[in-house]
């Protein structure tokens, strides 16, 4: 009999919380209204719950309700901020500034707009993962548009100095985006004092429905919009509105920001316990081990075992991705951990491990067992 593996991939998707799938559940039953329908009740009934929702969100990032857009996920709102600025202001100031370990929503954004015409900076990091902020500072010209930098890399937790570069942007008068897709709900983001210009998140890596995120623009930034049709979300993007899906967001973000420091605290007492213990019996190394971090990553190298054999021979027991899961569909080696300067061999070993909030510590036992005993 095959037992259900432990989930330690929390970085690539979470479970619903009960919660979120209980706020959920009346608008597929009976406040099933079209929130654009406004000449009777059940219409105005799913009005009033996105309005609730978007001043949920904008209050989780300190922006006015009016300058959050529903999306599908953070892919499209990353289409969206990049395609919709440069079609916009792309005629005046083509160049865009992004960072060579960005998730390859930003990346294949950029590779496309290239294609039409843009030019693009793609920034290093060092050792730790961390871009150089003169080295940003100095690739700003007097033709550049944006800057996108994501505020926690996906495979390493990694977090940039967000409010730094929002400074810098600010400064030198380019928009800055940030990806915070994985940042979101797990560290305080202020779209104000981080001088944020665009901002994406997405649900499902918050413990609520895949399928809808959003974006916060900046009032005054004119994008141009990616999706046509009715003129929903102030113009932007068009499409009867998700209700189900931005009420279990709007919940998800909610009880993320109601528990961030303890849930955070909870998650970094498992980690380091986790790397300390692994590194001392000489099984790992731990990747970046001393950048700031999202508390909830570790990203590590077996030393007894490449990274394959390890999850492939433990499939039924743990679920862990090796480098970040759109990767390993293509088992190619993490261009973060490569941009990070790690070697063939060092690329092979590792593995990311993301842990989430209803772990027990004890749980993480299975992982250390596993990783002791190839
Ligand atoms: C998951 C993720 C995305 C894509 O989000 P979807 O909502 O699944 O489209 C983009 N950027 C980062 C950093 C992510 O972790």
């Amino acid at each position: 009999m095959i037992s259900t593996p432990l989930y330690l991939d929390y970085a690539s998707t979470t479970p619903l919380d009960p919660k979120v799938l209980e706020a959920m559940m009346p608008y597929f039953l009976e406040e099933f209204g079209n929130a654009s329908s406004n000449t009777h009740i059940f219409g105005e009934r799913a009005a009033t719950a996105v309005n609730a929702s978007r001043q949920t969100l904008s209050e989780a990032i300190r922006s006015l309700p009016e300058e959050i857009h529903f999306t599908s996920g953070a892919t499209e709102a990353i289409n969206l901020a990049l395609k919709g600025a440069f079609l916009t202001y792309g005629h005046q100031k083509p160049h865009l500034i992004t960072v060579q370990t960005e998730h390859k929503a930003v990346l294949d954004t950029c590779g496309y707009l290239e294609e039409i015409g843009a030019e693009v900076t793609y920034l290093p990091v060092d050792s730790e993962g961390l871009i150089n902020l003169s080295e940003l500072e100095t690739s700003i010209r007097t033709d550049t548009l944006l800057v996108s930098i994501m505020a926690a890399n996906n495979e390493t937790g990694i977090l940039q100095d967000i409010e730094k570069i929002g400074e810098i942007c600010k400064s030198n008068k380019v928009f800055f985006f940030t990806d915070a897709t994985q940042a979101f709900g797990k560290i305080p983001v202020n779209v104000v004092d981080q001088h944020i210009d665009m901002l994406c998140f997405s649900a499902h890596k918050i413990y609520g429905p895949k399928g809808i995120g959003g974006l916060y623009v900046k009032k005054g930034i004119n994008l141009t919009p990616q999706i046509h049709g009715g003129g929903h979300e102030f113009g932007l993007r068009s499409g009867t509105l998700n209700v189900p899906g931005i009420v279990g967001l709007a919940k998800a973000t909610q009880l993320c920001h109601d528990t961030l420091e303890e849930t955070s605290l909870h998650m970094k007492k498992i980690r380091d316990t986790f790397e300390t213990e692994m590194e001392k019996a000489g099984k790992i190394k731990v990747n970046a081990k001393n950048a700031p971090r999202l508390s909830h990553f570790s990203n590590f190298q077996l030393l007894s075992e490449d990274a394959d054999s390890f999850i492939l021979r433990n499939r039924n027991k743990i679920a862990v991705a090796q480098g970040s899961a759109c990767n390993s569909a293509l088992i190619q080696p993490s261009h973060v951990l490569k941009a990070m300067g790690l070697d063939n061999e060092e690329l092979k070993n590792s593995i990311r491990v993301s842990f989430g909030k209803n772990i027990k510590i004890h749980e993480n036992f299975n992982l250390k067992e596993l990783i002791k005993k190839p």
